[in-house]
């Protein structure tokens, strides 16, 4: 739509005027790591922070939601659909690749209303990576390197300013009546020329192999004996999904009150990874291992949300890797795949089965 130029001096001023306005999350430091959090004050916001230990999802899909009010005995029910207009700071280019899955997934089939009010209440302010977040991360192998075009606006740290890409009419609204931005000059065109032109070589390609092997690669690893090598080492904590942006499974539960007539339906963060998830009536557990459901994870990651939604479910954010206390990550995962089936063992193990 446009751009334009914002001198970092003047970061603090727009921060306390879209204060004024809106409720304002960013990263933020907290004991030695990253967390999204409102920002109380423009100090707070740190801009410049490798990666945040939770992803922002956490503000358009709660870790726990009344879904409805009930009374039991007046058979009445209530949605409960809450949202504030919020503007979320400083969203890494894989966390915005992340949320592009996490919108298309809540519009599919029956739309997800709460999912839908938050993220409609919701600017995204993004910004673009300019060195590697962290030894974990593998952004440039997953192709979410670069912003996809859902951010409202788009800032690029050009040393004492930052170009603000306008992507949309919410990203407009946050800059009408700011007068300190200006229109670039050729110099600040050359400038954010050179930025970019530097940041790719800092990255470098993690998978032994190009991710549009992924799915397939997958599709033949299914019997794979790597599945219960993992599921031998796996504790099965769920911190992995826990932490990861395009996660979103959830499970419900009833609460009642005292009384036994009234209370509410909510929903909290579940992980696939635990014993119980996909234990349905009668106590049957389709994935009663953690070889199944590791298997189950990675599968849902690198080939069936492409295939039913088109898009990777990893954008190589690292944070569960990060997080395994056992050093379960993707890409080790995916290249020792590669490696087995590069060897023929991934075939013969298909055979076999
Ligand atoms: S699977 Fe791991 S690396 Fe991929 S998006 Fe989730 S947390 Fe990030
Ligand atoms: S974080 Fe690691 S140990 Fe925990 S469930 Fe995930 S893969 Fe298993």
């Amino acid at each position: 739509m446009s751009f334009k130029i914002m001198p970092k001096a003047a970061l603090p001023d727009w921060v306390t005027w879209l204060k004024n306005r809106y409720r304002v999350v960013g990263p933020t430091a907290r004991q030695g790591q990253y967390v999204f959090a409102e920002i109380a004050s423009p100090d707070e916001l740190v801009l410049d922070y490798p990666t945040s230990v939770l992803p922002p999802k956490k503000y358009l899909l709660p870790q726990r939601e009344t879904l409805f009010t009930f009374d039991a005995q007046s058979m009445q029910m209530k949605a409960n659909i809450e949202w504030e207009p919020t503007v979320i700071l400083g969203v890494h280019t894989c966390d915005m690749h992340a949320i592009r899955l996490l919108d298309k997934v809540h519009a599919t089939g029956y739309t997800d209303q709460h999912y839908q009010a938050h993220r409609q209440h919701t600017t995204l302010v993004s910004i673009e990576c300019l060195s590697p977040c962290m030894e974990q991360s593998f952004c440039k192998s997953m192709g979410t390197l670069t912003v996809p075009e859902d951010y409202d606006l788009h800032l690029t740290d050009l040393g004492d300013s930052y170009g603000v890409d306008v992507g949309s009419e919410k990203g407009e609204a946050l800059l009408q009546g700011f007068t300190a931005i200006w229109d670039p000059t050729s110099e600040d065109y050359q400038r954010i020329n050179k930025v970019m032109a530097e940041k790719w070589p800092r990255f470098s390609y993690r998978l032994n192999f190009d991710v549009t092997e992924l799915p397939d690669l997958l599709a033949l690893s299914n019997n794979s004996s790597l599945w219960n090598e993992l599921g031998d080492i796996c504790l099965g904590c769920g911190q992995c999904t826990k932490v990861c942006p395009t996660c979103y499974c959830f499970d419900v539960r009833d609460e009642v009150d005292l009384s036994l007539t009234k209370g509410q339906r909510t929903r909290t963060w579940d992980s696939c990874q635990i014993d119980r998830f996909a234990t349905v009536a009668g106590g049957h557990n389709f994935r009663s291992t953690r070889a199944l459901r590791n298997r189950h994870r990675f599968m849902r990651k690198g080939k069936y949300h492409l295939e039913a939604y088109g898009l990777i479910g990893c954008v190589g954010c690292g944070r569960c890797a990060a997080a395994c206390l056992v050093h379960i990550t993707p890409v080790d995962t995916f290249n020792e795949l590669y490696r087995r089936h590069k060897k023929g063992e991934i075939l013969e193990e298909a055979k076999q089965a």
